[in-house]
């Protein structure tokens, strides 16, 4: 029986290994960012199994080889509707249909914006949610990181490796992330922090020139020159084609109903579209491992 499974991070992906293994013909709709949030990191250090850093990008390559090994087939695109009203439901690709039997949503989660004008204006342009992918480009500059949680001190230092300095912009005066990342970010001597303040808008024509700040004790605001703006204040679930479809939280993440099992019986949800508590790549694992092994088993009940 067809399994489609949306979204290839390392829910789907471990979903995808096991229902492959469980002969159930799995599909991966891979999503417009195959790979999940894992690509956008750099060196993952804890992932058990590995005892050395292992790159995001190159974890991802093994989990979908695994996958393809199996028998899992990847389509590269995105959903983007679906209508899970009876069975089989169906997946829309742009104008390619897709039917299945069985679906496990894994399409994670997406970096969120400050939603200031001038920072949407120019993203691209010196505003950037990615350091991997963009700090090279800041080399010898000085830029800020917004946030405090793991991933804004995961970006301060790897930024520090390229540009002359990094300001952490926090809005508390205690970080959210790991001890072990506050420690390294602490130590670092690129790395300078800004306590309770908040950017309240994005300086610059052209390219980023600096950004407007304010104290959240004094509201006192000020300019702080920079060439880059990191945004690093956390995600939201990619669930935009769910409402009306299945149940979804207040904050927009799917609700599982009876263990990894929505309100639509016959559909799945595993990894951080359904999380906000732990989002790691072991959780995710984990739970793509129960979606495949529930949606298996409920598959086995209605052939009976
Ligand atoms: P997060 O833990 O939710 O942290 C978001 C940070 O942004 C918080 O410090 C928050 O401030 C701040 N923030 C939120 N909205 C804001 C706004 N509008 N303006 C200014 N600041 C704002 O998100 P994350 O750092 O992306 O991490 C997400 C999850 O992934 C976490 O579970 C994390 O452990 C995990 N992760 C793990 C690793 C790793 O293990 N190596 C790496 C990256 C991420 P407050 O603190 O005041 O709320």
């Amino acid at each position: 029986m067809k399994v489609l499974i949306l979204g290839s991070g390392p829910a789907g992906l471990t979903a995808a290994v096991y229902v492959a293994r469980g002969a159930h013909e799995p599909i991966v709709i891979a999503g417009d960012q195959p790979g999940g949030q894992l690509m956008l990191t750099t060196e993952v250090e804890n992932y058990p199994g590995f005892e050395e850093p292992i790159l995001g990008p190159a974890l991802i390559e093994k989990m979908r080889k695994q996958a393809e090994r199996f028998g899992a087939r990847f389509v590269d695109g995105n959903a983007t509707k679906v209508d899970f009203s009876s069975r089989p439901f169906k997946v829309w690709v742009e104008e390619e249909l897709y039917q299945a039997d069985a679906v496990i949503i894994a399409t994670g989660a997406s970096a969120r914006w400050l939603d200031l004008e001038n920072e949407q204006r120019l993203r691209g342009r010196g505003v950037s949610s990615c350091a991997t992918c963009d700090g090279f480009f800041f080399r010898g500059k000085d830029v800020v990181v917004v946030g405090g949680g793991d991933t804004a001190l995961e970006e301060a230092l790897q930024l520090a490796k390229m540009v002359s300095k990094v300001t952490v912009i926090h809005r508390r005066d205690k970080l959210r992330a790991q001890k072990i990342l506050q420690q390294k970010a602490l130590d670092n001597l690129k790395i300078k922090f800004l306590w309770n303040h908040v950017v309240v808008d994005v300086v610059g024509k052209d390219k980023v020139e600096g950004v407007h700040v304010k104290n959240v004790k004094t509201s006192e605001t000020s300019e702080l020159k920079c060439d880059g703006v990191f945004v690093a204040i956390g995600h939201e679930p990619n669930t935009d084609i769910f409402p009306g479809q299945l149940e979804i939280d207040e904050k927009g993440y799917v609700i599982r109903k009876t263990r990894s099992m929505t309100s639509v019986e016959g559909v799945f949800a595993a990894g951080d579209v359904h999380d906000y508590v732990y989002r790691q790549a072991a959780t995710a694992v984990g739970s793509g491992c129960e979606a495949a092994l529930d949606t298996i088993r409920w598959l086995e009940a209605q052939q009976r």
